[in-house]
């Protein structure tokens, strides 16, 4: 079958629309740059919510800004602060339609206001900026892809659930119920827009991401007086700390890393706190409840010095997404869907994580890097190739044309899952 035989009239008329939208994508992901929207910058961000809920106003759903959930995260002190984030974009179309799709993506960015700011042309169709990649050029080709679906023939076939966040490079703790609750609508398959790789290779298996902190207290006491009263967090804290990295290396693909270690005060008194923020990485459900078990043992090693109190925050806020039979069902359904506008598809394995992995754990096989060409995000020299947002769009537009029409069997996928 010849690659043109692959293409409906549907898909021709989406291809060629997509085509003509690339310079309008390419200027509003420009315009929407200029806003910083760093994670912590809730002005930005109650700033940005509004002029994403207005575009994505052009399609034919319901658009709203909810809350997200306040979420607590442990202090330098020990304690717990409540954190709010900015609103969460929720687009609803169609749930009565035979298949339903979820699709996510995130507004905020890795960088605080003032850090990176300027947007520059950098030759040979890339331009350098902060979000342009990760991902407010996949936010663009999300929409501009669904517009395109909608002004086809088969727009009553599916019906979605978007779900764009605040808060995805933080973890996504103010909008992971959200996630939960779009991808179990009844979606068949889930479809987010990271940036793939600048070559066009898109993430196959994901591991899972787990954060921790431990607040460990101990007893303070004046050092030279009555260092016999005083019962030391730091101390119990190093003996932890070593052993949590001792565990890398015990299990294929798992990892651990100790981030940061808090407390304690002047050198004449004995420590009563300390803070440990540390990190871990699983392949699979079966490795992280290892991972998990691992953590707390030491714990309770721990505690078992005498004077020593604390506990554990945290865990696996991002659950492993494997490379199981129904997200191999997927990736070959995306490549024949690539490969029929001349794209060579390849879907590579990472540590990374994102709201793939959020949509996975919902039971929702899903693809997640059908954002922009890109690179170096989360640097200052983050870039996006601006020939890949019509290719990209058109790519999300065969996807979602195959589906309709049944080239893509999203039951059958959708079934494959455990
Ligand atoms: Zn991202």
């Amino acid at each position: 079958m010849s690659e043109i035989e692959n293409l409906s009239r549907e898909d021709e008329a989406a291809i060629e629309r997509l085509n003509d939208a690339g310079a309008a994508m390419i200027a509003r992901t420009v315009e929407w740059a200029k806003t910083n929207t760093g994670s912590w910058n809730l002005d930005g961000l109650k700033d940005f919510a509004p002029i994403l809920a207005d575009a994505f106003s052009a399609l034919e759903a319901d658009v709203q800004l909810k809350a997200g959930d306040v979420f607590e995260r442990v202090t330098d002190s020990g304690t717990s602060e409540e954190i709010e984030t900015g609103p969460i974009l929720r687009v609803a179309a169609r749930p009565d339609a035979p298949v339903q799709v979820v699709m996510s993506g995130h507004y905020d960015t890795v960088f605080p206001p003032g850090t990176f700011t300027e947007i520059t042309d950098l030759g040979n169709g890339r331009l350098n900026g902060p979000g342009l990649s990760d991902m407010k050029g996949g936010l663009n080709v999300m929409l501009e892809a669904l517009k395109a679906f909608e002004a086809g023939s088969m727009k009553d076939t599916i019906g979605y659930q978007i779900v764009v966040t605040p808060d995805e490079e933080i973890g996504n703790f103010a909008s992971a119920g959200a996630l939960t609750e779009a991808a179990q609508s009844g979606a068949l398959i889930g479809m987010t827009y990271e940036p793939c790789m600048e070559t066009g290779a898109m993430s196959g298996g994901r591991k899972g991401s787990a954060v921790y902190d431990i607040v460990l207290h101990g007893k303070a006491a004046h050092a030279g007086r009555a260092k016999e009263e005083g019962r030391s967090a730091i101390e119990a804290a190093a003996e932890l700390v070593v052993g949590l990295e001792r565990l890398n290396g015990q299990r294929d693909g798992v990892t651990f890393n100790v981030g940061s270690i808090d407390g304690g005060n002047a050198v004449n008194i004995v420590p009563d706190l300390a803070v440990i923020r540390f990190g871990a990485r699983a392949p699979d459900q079966e490795a992280a409840a290892w991972a998990n078990n691992q953590i707390e043992a030491l714990l309770d090693k721990a505690l078992t010095r005498p004077g020593i109190t604390g506990h554990l925050h945290g865990g696996f806020y991002r659950p492993p997404k494997p490379r199981n039979a129904a997200q191999q069902a997927l990736f070959d359904a995306v490549s024949g869907a690539g490969r029929a506008i001349g794209l060579e598809m390849e879907f590579v394995d990472t540590g990374g994580v994102c709201e793939g992995n959020n949509i996975f754990a919902a039971g929702v096989p899903n693809v997640d890097t059908l954002g922009v060409r890109g690179g170096r995000i989360h640097s200052s020299e983050e870039f996006v190739e601006t020939d890949s947002f019509s290719e990209r769009a058109a790519l999300s537009a065969m996807i979602l044309n195959r589906l309709a029409d049944g080239r893509i069997d999203g039951k059958k996928i959708k079934a494959l899952m455990p």
